[in-house]
């Protein structure tokens, strides 16, 4: 295996016009140093801006915020992409949690991964109701009871098992649709829109669950790992997020298994996490939105996508603003993905990108903007479409009253 650095400097940029073709990718980078010219690494590139333009500090948001999507907890058993437990690994104390909730305007984390069964009740009971109105925990499926006979029947009785317990609604990882296989971890991938789970969509459903579902990954995942990719630092970081070549699906194809899960549960509510995962054409998404009354997005992860499309944002926010919730990924401790580590500066951001009119500015606490390299715009929202999407619109899935 090559380390990060090397593969990056395999990937030598020409960093003067003057610089030989053939003598780019030789120069070491004593030389690159010494001369500052010739070439020089992706890896060592790390321009300062001489930009100089306003820039706000949002400490606050202007109103309450419900972050839809956060990851208090997680399973503490996964094999190949597939949570396989009730147990759950607790990544943050309620205590360290309500101090930068205070101090940034948050008035509630929606836990998604709360998981089943033991694993979950444990949860409802340190956070939710340790802590009313402050943490509303979500369920998962229990796919290791997958192979066993009447699956359909009894992963939508732990539903209803989880909403007595107190969850408020279902969280699909994008397990569903990349990782998990007839035999769990093996044989042919099991389709999104497989009918297996029609009865559990249909619980959620019934009985007023939102399910908050990850389908698919940003589109650049689905391309090879190579000079022309946008993503690429990001994608030598972790390499298992490409889901280029293999027996994985495209992602047009996960995406119409998805629509046609939204097209036979007319009476289930879809809260398509990260923008749908397809930010990087909101026209696309538009269209499933009026398409789908029964679909609304968050915007977890993906300021760095809005953010450099302010103006087709923008209007994506006024068209749809009664169907967009603020979610950031939070995971607390999550050091190695910047653009989501729970913090004051993670809130601070969203807010600036928000509720101001700044210019080109990074997306994520971090020396390279880890998503790709650009930096990003606010999207100066008025009160009344940041109070809905601070609060209102996710409230009304959670069924809180405002
Ligand atoms: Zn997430």
């Amino acid at each position: 295996m090559i380390n990060r650095r090397q593969w990056l400097c395999g990937m030598g940029i020409m960093a003067s016009a003057a610089a030989q073709p053939g003598s780019a990718f030789a120069a070491s980078k004593k030389e690159t140093h010494k001369t500052a010219s010739h070439s020089l690494s992706l890896a060592e590139f790390s321009p300062k801006s001489m930009l100089q333009v306003p820039e706000t500090h949002v400490a606050r948001a202007r109103f309450p915020v419900i972050d839809f999507h956060t990851h208090i907890t997680r399973s503490a058993k996964s094999t190949r992409g597939v949570s396989l437990a009730s147990d759950r690994v607790y990544l943050g104390t309620p205590q360290e949690l309500l101090a930068v909730m205070d101090s940034k305007n948050v008035r509630a984390m929606v836990n998604l991964t709360g998981g089943y069964d033991k694993g979950l009740g444990d949860v409802i009971s340190k956070y939710d109701h340790a802590f009313e109105d402050r943490f509303y925990a979500f369920t998962e499926p229990c796919y290791e009871r997958f192979l066993e006979t009447g699956y359909p029947q009894l992963q939508a009785e732990a539903i209803e098992r989880a909403h007595r317990q107190g969850a408020r609604g279902l969280k699909i990882l994008k397990t569903l649709g990349l990782y998990l296989r007839e035999n769990i971890t093996s044989g042919k991938l099991v389709k999104i829109d497989d009918p297996r789970f029609d009865p559990m969509w249909d619980a959620c459903g019934q009985l007023n669950m939102p399910v908050a579902i990850h389908v698919s990954d940003p589109v650049a995942f689905f391309t090879p790992t190579d000079r022309f990719n946008e993503r690429y630092e990001e994608l030598t970081n972790h390499p298992d997020w490409s889901f280029y070549g293999g027996d994985f699906p495209s992602n047009a194809e996960l995406l119409e298994a998805r629509n046609r899960v939204f097209a036979r549960h007319p009476k289930t509510h879809f809260v398509v996490l990260h923008v749908g995962n397809f930010a990087e054409n909101l026209a696309n998404v538009a269209e499933n939105l009026d398409r789908f009354p029964n679909m609304s997005v968050d915007i977890a992860a993906r300021i760095g996508e809005l953010g450099r499309q302010p103006r087709t944002a923008r209007k994506f926010f006024e068209k749809y603003q009664d169907r967009i919730l603020f979610g950031t990924d939070a995971t607390p401790h999550g050091d190695q993905y910047p653009q989501q580590v729970f913090n004051d500066k993670l809130y601070e951001v969203y807010y600036r990108f928000l509720e101001t009119d700044d210019e080109y500015f990074d997306y994520a606490p971090a020396e390279v903007p880890p998503q790709g390299r650009w930096r990003i715009y606010g999207v100066n929202l008025p009160e009344t479409i940041l109070r809905k999407v601070y609060f209102e619109n996710a409230a009304h899935q959670l069924n809180v009253v405002v």
